[in-house]
């Protein structure tokens, strides 16, 4: 992957870039995002670069042996480290499902490593016999004599352990750099944290994604629209979703569920339910309302004439008719609903009396608003 390929924003693209240019990237540095970010492909890119063996102005070329051994994680001058479960003892015990997951999937999320690993409710860690294998690494000289990182994927899973490695983040060997990716910055000692340099990479907003969906990744418009809206700018969730088999459907599903939601007929609303929870479950629900936090969010927009990026005709015009009627507030409190959904509907037993709740409420907000703003027009 290029720098140019990531999806981060132009300000972090260029602080890195300019410090690979200038050799100046710190040695301990912590790429700190949330899970589904672009942290961990950057810190990549960050790795090949300094390991390259012809980098043009200090970027990774991406062609020579070091960047390709890099991308195929066999670099003998790149250690990598990341939680195993406690049967693995340490990452090279499970090096060669690091190795077909990044093939794969560069955006790499817990929930495929627990996947990947089959660790079910295991418990994983980078245990002190792993601490003691990887420092023991960055101590080897080069082998390739350009320079040495050591990557550590998800030092939250580090626990007391990571005061071990202080010393080293401090001081790292001559040449050798070392790289933090994590995805919850809070769980880590904040002794590591104050020996990095920390950058933080937020995840691509809707239009940033739904650009590198579509320019980068090649994705049709409409699909990667359907998969920003569900993703929450969780990249890795985005690409799953459009990989999958029937995800595409959540905006005319959600067109649909409006519509009869609006009409406020109770036999109608039963039997959309019934057929739209037959196709999927839980996760459908939720596309759902992600999908109507979305969409709500753009009928907001086009309220407030804020031009409006990534609808395809027929979502933008029916947010247009949205937007005629719905005020400010009523939009805002229909988004709030949303909200309350998507935390509700991982404690809520059942997906269906919450979907027909959420059927129910949305066609009341909507006819009420738009009795209301017939009576302001008469008035
Ligand atoms: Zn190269």
């Amino acid at each position: 992957m290029v720098i140019d390929h990531i999806p981060v924003s132009a300000l972090i693209r260029d602080e890195i870039q300019s410090a690979l240019e200038r050799r100046s990237l710190p040695h301990a540095v912590l790429f700190a995002g949330q899970d589904g970010g672009a942290q961990l492909p950057l810190a990549l890119f960050a790795a090949k670069s300094l390991l390259c063996n012809k980098p043009i102005e200090g970027l990774a070329c991406g062609v020579c042996s070091a960047c390709m051994k890099v991308d195929k994680s066999i670099h003998p001058d790149l250690s990598l480290s990341f939680p195993v479960p406690a049967s693995r003892e340490t990452a090279e015990n499970a090096i060669e499902e690091w190795r077909e997951m990044m093939d794969s999937r560069s955006f790499l999320g817990l929930a495929d490593w627990y996947e990947k690993l089959e660790a079910g409710d295991l418990k994983m860690n980078i245990s002190a016999k792993e601490i003691h294998r990887i420092e023991k690494n960055i101590r080897y000289k080069s082998f390739e004599g350009v320079g040495k990182v050591l990557l550590i994927w998800l030092p939250e899973f580090l626990g007391g352990e990571g005061n071990k490695l202080l010393k080293s983040i401090e001081e790292p060997p001559p040449g050798t750099h070392i790289f933090l990716v994590t995805n919850e910055v809070n769980k880590i000692l904040p002794t590591i944290i104050s020996r990095c340099r920390v950058i933080r990479i937020p995840r691509p907003g809707p239009s940033a994604l739904s650009s590198w969906l579509t320019g980068v990744k090649g994705f049709r418009e409409t699909e990667a629209v359907n998969a920003v809206a569900v993703s929450e700018g969780n990249v890795n969730v985005a690409l799953r979703q459009l990989e999958g088999e029937n995800q595409l459907q959540i905006d005319r599903d959600f067109i649909t569920w409006s519509r009869i939601a609006f009409s406020g007929d109770p036999a109608g609303v039963l039997d959309f339910i019934d057929e739209f929870l037959k196709a999927g479950d839980r996760e459908s629900a939720r596309n759902l309302f992600r999908f109507g936090l979305f969409y709500f969010n753009q009928v907001l927009l086009k309220k407030i004439n804020v031009q409006q990026e990534g609808l395809r005709d027929e979502l933008s015009a029916s947010a247009g008719k949205m937007a005629s009627f719905l005020s400010v507030s009523a939009i805002e409190q229909i988004c709030e609903s949303f909200e309350k959904y998507l935390v509700q509907i991982d404690r809520n037993a059942s997906v269906k009396v919450l979907l027909t709740y959420a059927t129910v409420q949305l066609g009341r907000d909507l006819r009420v608003a738009l009795k209301r703003s017939r009576e302001n027009a008469r008035a």
